[in-house]
């Protein structure tokens, strides 16, 4: 009995409650950041600042490093899949590091020109919220064919355009406009929408597999980066955990970029766990019914291959395998056996005489004959064309010799051929040799036993030859 048997399974309540507990917790993860948000919000002073230059700069130079990083990687995986997800993701992140570097660059400018400095962080969100909402709509379409895979002018053009978002978002710096809130919040309030669209749309079509559950997580991490930056205002410690919440998302998209690119470099085809074993199970069922029918079809060949299709005799491997077992029995009983080497006489000539046809025929009665006449056993073994050997079990040399003599009449007596009306009658020469009295290996043995069948057929044919 195994272990399985013995402990009963759990209930179906617990694995609904498991699986309930499962989601809560999904939930409780990706809600982290808001306890933060609104623990800043309802319980610190929004005119507390913390305006430190080098530390902005050198978090954004970090965020470009690891932003060219994750999105060579991603074009990695979407190079080897083509899934179109990828290709936006892509986009997504080249998108947002051109234009968030230039956030960092500006830093200085903090004092001088403020908006030049504030734009292009609200600027590269919401160009890529825009970009990763477009890539969950095409979630689930065929991957994108290798010619569009590898078209430089496709990333030229996209890396044109954001650099275009670049200039055109130092010219409203410098505009009159830009001093309007609502040129710095629209963008925010617009990253924060298309985020939100984004979760919907995972939630509505109900994508769940474990990959896509790291993108949602960290497609809301992005959204409540947004709403800290509509809270905040620059460097007071809202706007800080803004930025620090929008890190956390990057760094677990990332996170489940990378693990694509180990696995399948696709984000719709790394199954869950659950969805994994099923396919194991199913996986190791198939092999399991493949291997039984394998067995059952090499059981049914195994005859098939150990005997001659002509006479039904064993054939000379199958032969060699059942002398090896007489050997291990003959040591172990220390009793001898024999062996018999035959040969039709002058066969060559009832072929040219009668035809091929007569002679296949004289092959079969002359198994025929040799197993009726070393009943019960069944070693008759086809080693040639005309040529056969015959296992005797416990027989020294001298039973071989009149089993020998016995087959050698029978033959001589017999007429064989149905398919004439003049029957036709053969002789056979035989040499018998005696294991361990001739030797004590197959090819000795053997040896002895084709010798003697020589010696036979020099001597005239139709007589058996032990010594
Ligand atoms: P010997 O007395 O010296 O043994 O003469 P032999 O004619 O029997 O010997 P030889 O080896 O010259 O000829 C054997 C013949 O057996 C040649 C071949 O045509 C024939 N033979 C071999 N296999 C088959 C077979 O499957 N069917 C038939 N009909 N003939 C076969
Ligand atoms: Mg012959
Ligand atoms: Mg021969």
């Amino acid at each position: 009995m195994n272990a399985s048997a013995t402990i009963a399974e759990p209930g179906a309540t617990v694995r609904v409650a498991t699986k309930v507990y499962a989601r809560f917790l999904v939930v409780i993860f990706a809600l982290g950041p808001a306890y933060l948000i609104a623990y800043l919000f309802f319980f610190q002073d929004p005119t507390l600042k913390f305006e430190h230059h080098p530390l902005h700069e050198i978090a954004i130079a970090a965020a470009t490093l690891e932003g060219l990083f994750v999105t060579y990687v991603t074009w990695r995986c979407y190079r080897s899949s083509g899934e179109p997800l990828l290709r936006w993701l892509t986009l997504g992140f080249l998108g947002f590091v051109l234009i968030y570097t230039l956030h960092g660059a500006f830093t200085a400018m903090a004092h001088h020109n403020i908006w030049l400095f504030l734009l292009y962080g609200p600027a590269s969100r919401f160009v890529m919220s825009v970009l990763l909402f477009v890539g969950l709509i095409t979630f689930g379409q065929p991957p994108d064919s290798a010619e569009k895979r590898t078209n430089l002018r496709y990333w030229l053009t996209w890396t044109g355009a954001f650099v275009l978002i670049d200039i055109a978002v130092a010219y409203v710096a410098n505009s009159p406009i830009a001093g309007h809130l609502g040129v710095r919040l629209s963008m925010e309030g617009g990253a924060l929408v298309c985020s939100a669209l984004n979760i919907a749309v995972l939630l509505t079509r109900r994508i769940r597999s474990p990959l896509m559950l790291i993108y949602g997580i960290s497609i809301g991490a992005f959204a409540l980066s947004s709403l800290a930056f509509i809270l905040g205002r620059p460097w007071n410690h809202m706007w800080w955990l803004a930025h620090a919440i929008f890190a956390g998302g990057f760094f677990l998209l990332s996170y489940g970029i990378i693990q694509a690119f180990h696995t399948t470099r696709s984000f719709a085809t790394v199954y869950s766990q659950e969805e994994m074993m099923a396919r194991l199970a199913a996986a190791m069922a198939r092999t399991e019914s493949a291997l039984q029918e394998l067995q059952r079809t090499n059981e049914k060949l195994e005859p098939l291959a150990a005997t001659d299709p002509l006479t039904g005799a064993v054939n000379r491997r199958q032969f060699i395998k059942l002398v090896e077992a007489e050997i291990a029995r003959a040591k172990r009983e220390g009793a001898p056996f024999s062996l018999l080497a035959l040969d039709l006489d002058h066969f060559k000539a009832i072929n040219d005489h009668y035809g091929h046809q007569v002679g296949d025929e004289v092959l079969q009665g002359f198994v025929h004959k040799c197993l009726d006449a070393i009943r019960p056993y069944d070693g008759v073994a086809r080693v040639g064309g005309e040529e056969f050997m015959i296992l005797l079990p416990k027989a020294p040399l001298d039973v071989g010799k009149s089993i020998g003599e016995r087959i050698r009449s029978a033959i001589e007596n017999a007429a064989f051929g149905t398919a004439l009306r003049r029957k036709v009658g053969v002789t056979v020469s035989i040499g018998v040799s005696q294991f361990e009295r001739d030797g004590s290996t197959i090819d000795t043995i053997f040896r002895a036993a084709d010798e003697r069948l020589y010696r036979a057929k020099d001597e005239g044919r139709n007589c058996v030859i032990a010594l």
